[in-house]
């Protein structure tokens, strides 16, 4: 009988290992480890690069999706800066791309953070017209370039509530009726630049869609403005991403309205750029269903695929519907700590290496140490094949998050 093929021969999502010998590249190393693939990284950054070149926009790296900064010098060789969360991010940002850009958007800064804030950032986006109001003068004053983050009311996205930051009742930018309600002349003074962050994983029509509805809601404002920031979600570098269509929207709010664009996307920098290998410690059984233990954990070390929620793409699951059914799950005490179930190309034995694909984005950056489970270590994969490890964990790195 012929062998089944796995889905990791062929997936876009394992381009980058394509023609490797798996065994031989994670065989000896310890698991559970990332792998982050630069070859694919530089790939994203490739395509990134073009549209800025294509339209004059900027792109950012936003960092809460991918904030490994061993890899910042190659995105700083492309990209024009990074996105922040906060503070943290912002000095993160500011401290290993130091000739990017550092733009910074939370939905409520502090004040007793906000000076140190003001050394990192160039770019300040409020959430409100309070906060503007609170802290805009100042940072003004310190030369910064300041933008008020707005709610289109477009939502886009059907099923993906959590990520849908134009759902009824969002939190997350001001809304038309609120900015006329609360905004003042010498508040609106203020505001170089509008900010709007309301896709997830999209393609370029929900763009145009949204952009159409900002137009009608912010059209008057934005003609007036420096800047737009469009935010992140946009899939640019996922194949079937209708790039022609982003570089028209960009070229033309550019034109329509005076402004300088911004984008920053995250998980467009590094996808599919990175991998997370494990090992099976035991398979189990209950009725029908076969489980293997792994050690990794869906709750520690992917906790998206709980979140979100998503089944990851795996290297040796195969598209064959007789394929062996198998439940993946990690090693903790969490009912749920299930990574999915798969159809695999061949029946699951307890040492088989696994590889978790799409492993760079939103994971180490998310990871926790639930149940005392270990960091998996991390390691960096160049462009001539060859593994350095970048960084270890061990038992200080759980204990000391819980005191000295
Ligand atoms: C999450 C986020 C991004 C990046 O989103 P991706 O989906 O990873 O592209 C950019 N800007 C803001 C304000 C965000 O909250």
């Amino acid at each position: 009988m012929e062998k089944m093929l796995p889905k990791g021969k062929t997936s876009p999502v394992f381009e980058g290992l394509r023609g490797k010998n798996i065994e031989a590249l994670f065989g000896t190393l310890r698991t559970p480890c990332y792998m982050i693939d630069e070859k694919q990284l530089k790939k994203n950054c490739e395509i990134l690069a073009a549209v800025m070149k294509n339209t004059g926009c900027k792109i950012l790296l936003a960092q809460k999706a991918f904030s490994n900064y061993d890899f910042y010098p190659l995105i700083g060789g492309y990209l024009a800066g990074t996105e922040a969360s906060g503070l943290y991010e912002a000095r993160l940002g500011k401290e290993e791309m130091p000739e990017g850009e550092v733009h910074v958007f939370c939905a409520g800064y502090r004040e007793d953070e906000f000076d140190t804030l003001l050394n990192y950032a160039d770019h300040i986006v409020f959430n409100s017209v309070s906060q503007l109001r609170k802290f805009g003068q100042k940072a003004k004053e310190q030369g910064k370039s300041i933008g008020l983050r707005v709610n289109p009311e477009c939502s886009t996205q059907v099923g993906h509530e959590i990520y849908d930051p134009c759902a009824p009742g969002s939190r997350l930018g001001v809304t038309r009726a609120v900015f006329d309600r609360e905004m003042t002349e010498d508040t609106l003074e203020l505001l170089d630049g509008l900010h709007f962050h309301t896709l997830c994983e999209q393609n370029s029509d929900a763009l145009s869609t949204t952009l159409t509805a900002l137009e009608s809601k912010f059209g008057d404002i934005l003609s007036k403005m420096k800047w737009l920031n469009m935010g992140g979600g946009h899939h640019i570098t996922k194949d079937g991403y209708d790039i022609p269509l982003l570089e028209k929207c960009i070229l033309s709010a550019k034109e329509k309205w005076g402004v300088e664009v911004y984008l920053e996307p995250g998980e467009a920098v590094a996808l599919n750029a990175g991998y997370l290998a494990s090992r099976v410690l035991d398979v189990v059984e209950n009725g029908e269903t076969r489980i293997a233990i792994l050690d990794v954990s869906a709750a520690c070390h992917m906790p998206d695929v709980i979140e979100m929620p998503y089944t990851p793409p795996l290297y040796q699951e195969t598209e064959c519907e007789d394929g062996a059914d198998c439940r993946l799950a990690g090693p903790t005490c969490l009912s749920g700590d299930i990574i999915g179930d798969y159809k695999m190309a061949e029946p699951i034995k307890e040492g088989a290496l696994l590889l978790f694909g799409d492993m760079a984005i939103y994971t180490t950056c998310k990871n926790n140490t639930f149940n005392g489970m270990p960091l998996p270590y991390i390691y960096r994969l160049d462009e001539h094949g060859k593994i350095s490890l970048i960084s270890d964990f061990g038992y200080t790195d759980f204990k000391y998050r819980l005191g000295h």
